[in-house]
């Protein structure tokens, strides 16, 4: 009774498909957590995926969580995380992802979780990172470190989407820049982005990283649009 009373008055929603939400579930309804359209590629590895970076730059794993399609729940999803300030959103899927990595073994594979920064300008006008808060949560599934501070993103770019490859690589030179290097030496890097399109802004930043000789680097995105 309270509780639909509640809800009348504060009607609290499935950030997926609208559907108020019961009172043991939050921000995702348990329908929709269910029906998460996952890639699984940390179990299958996924070509589509891979071959973004093929003959460009050298990672160990590049693990999509969801998949994005027009219209479906990633999208609904993707969109409260980047543009209507869900943060926990993003907290949310890398906790749940975060806990299948960890299940797996793959946190003995990793040692640091890096965001793709954004420029402090764009930080100070959404508020937040949101590619930061997915990290965060699979910091704590994954149960290992995560740093925002160890790459900066030292200018904007312009849209990307009507550049050739080689225009996009040299719209990219010289954005991303390590601030600590021998804080990366040598350790297993997470390139942590919300969703891999073109690949081309991870591909930039690990090219950056791979100046201080880490261990190795692999990618991690909450969604993948094919
Ligand atoms: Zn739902």
């Amino acid at each position: 009774m309270l509780h639909s009373f509640l809800n009348l008055l504060f009607p609290r929603t499935c950030t997926s498909c609208h559907q108020p939400l019961q009172l043991n579930e939050a921000l995702i309804c348990t329908d929709c957590r269910f029906e998460l359209p996952k890639t699984d590629s940390h179990i299958h590895p996924d070509e589509k995926i891979i071959n973004r970076f093929a003959g460009k730059v050298l990672l160990k794993h590049v693990f999509s969580y969801l998949k994005f399609v027009k219209g479906g729940r990633t999208q609904q999803l993707m969109h409260a995380l980047k543009y209507k300030g869900k943060q926990e959103v993003g907290l949310l899927l890398g906790q749940w992802y975060g806990a299948e990595l960890k299940q797996l073994g793959f946190d003995k594979e990793f040692d640091l979780l890096i965001p793709i920064p954004l420029h402090k300008s764009r930080l100070k006008s959404r508020g937040y990172n949101q590619a930061a808060c997915f990290a965060q949560g699979l910091a704590t599934g994954l149960e290992i470190a995560m740093s925002e501070d160890t790459l900066v993103r030292n200018h904007q770019t312009v849209t990307q989407i009507h550049k050739s490859r080689y225009e996009r690589f040299e719209n990219m030179q010289g954005v991303f820049e390590l601030k600590d290097v021998s804080f990366v030496r040598d350790k297993h890097l997470v390139l942590v982005d919300d969703t891999l399109t073109t690949g081309a802004t991870i591909e930039a930043c690990a090219l950056a990283l791979l100046e201080a000789n880490p261990a190795s680097i692999s990618v991690i995105t909450a969604a993948v649009a094919y």
